[in-house]
């Protein structure tokens, strides 16, 4: 419980931090990608090494600005009723041909007759992907990612997605969901943190068990409250 007030502070305050900045450094970009352009002849020419770096430094701060700007200003939401399981397979449909070229199987259970869910269909749709995106990522020689949706006690519904991929060492779960942390060499480290902000605004929780060289389990519940309506 702890843990999640202190995400949840930081969260605010990244959140104030990024509409500044990132419109700060959008319209300078916005220029420079610009000008390159107009250079890439002249450039490409004698110095085509240099060329592709700036161009895919510039794409990767674009993704930064981008992530961080969904975060600042969560698109208009629209809540309401849905079947998260349909949500789900419209995720996992999308990302079919990634599994694919990664050699990863989708096993997906989930309940019948679940309830719907009052929630942000598009901003969960987001975490699912971010979960499932890195899952795939965490497996380069295949595997399994396994997706279940139960409810509990009609109270919650819980959504787990498992993988069996490097697994998180211990000392770096707490890490998890801190802006800018990645392993990866293209990573932007923002996927997780923007996930649990939306986890939150659906007054969820979402936990991680892992195992390293087993594989990782991350665990959603929305409750079922519709009390709790925005
Ligand atoms: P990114 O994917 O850009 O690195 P994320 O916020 O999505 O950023 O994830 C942050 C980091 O958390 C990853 O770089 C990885 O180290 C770790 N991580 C997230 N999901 C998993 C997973 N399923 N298995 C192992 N590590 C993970
Ligand atoms: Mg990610």
């Amino acid at each position: 419980m702890q843990e999640q007030l202190r995400k949840s502070d930081r969260l605010n305050l990244i959140g104030e931090l990024a509409a500044g900045i990132a419109h700060e450094i959008r319209n300078p970009m916005t220029a420079l990608k610009g000008f390159i352009q107009l250079l890439e002849p002249s450039i490409k020419a004698q110095h085509s090494m240099y060329y592709d770096v700036i161009t895919s430094e510039l794409a990767r701060m674009d993704s930064i600005i981008n992530e961080f700007l969904i975060l600042a200003k969560p698109q208009e939401t629209k809540f309401q009723e849905k079947d998260i399981c349909q949500i789900m397979r419209e995720t996992v449909e999308l990302l079919s041909p990634q599994a694919v070229l990664y050699n990863v199987q989708f096993h997906t259970h989930y309940e019948d007759q679940l309830p719907y869910v009052y929630c942000e269909p598009n901003q969960l749709k987001k975490v699912f992907i971010n979960l499932i995106k890195n899952a795939i990522e965490v497996m380069p020689n295949g595997g399994e990612i396994t997706i279940a949706i139960n409810s509990i006690k009609d109270q919650y519904i819980v959504i787990s997605i498992r993988d069996e991929g490097t697994g998180i060492p211990k000392d770096k779960i707490k890490k998890l969901g801190e802006p800018f942390y990645t392993t990866k060499e293209k990573g932007t480290g923002l996927g997780l943190m923007v996930s649990y902000r939306i986890i939150e605004e659906h007054n969820g929780s979402m936990e991680v068990e892992s195992e390293e060289g087993i594989g990782t389990l991350f665990k959603i519940r929305i409750p079922l409250n519709h009390l709790t309506k925005k």
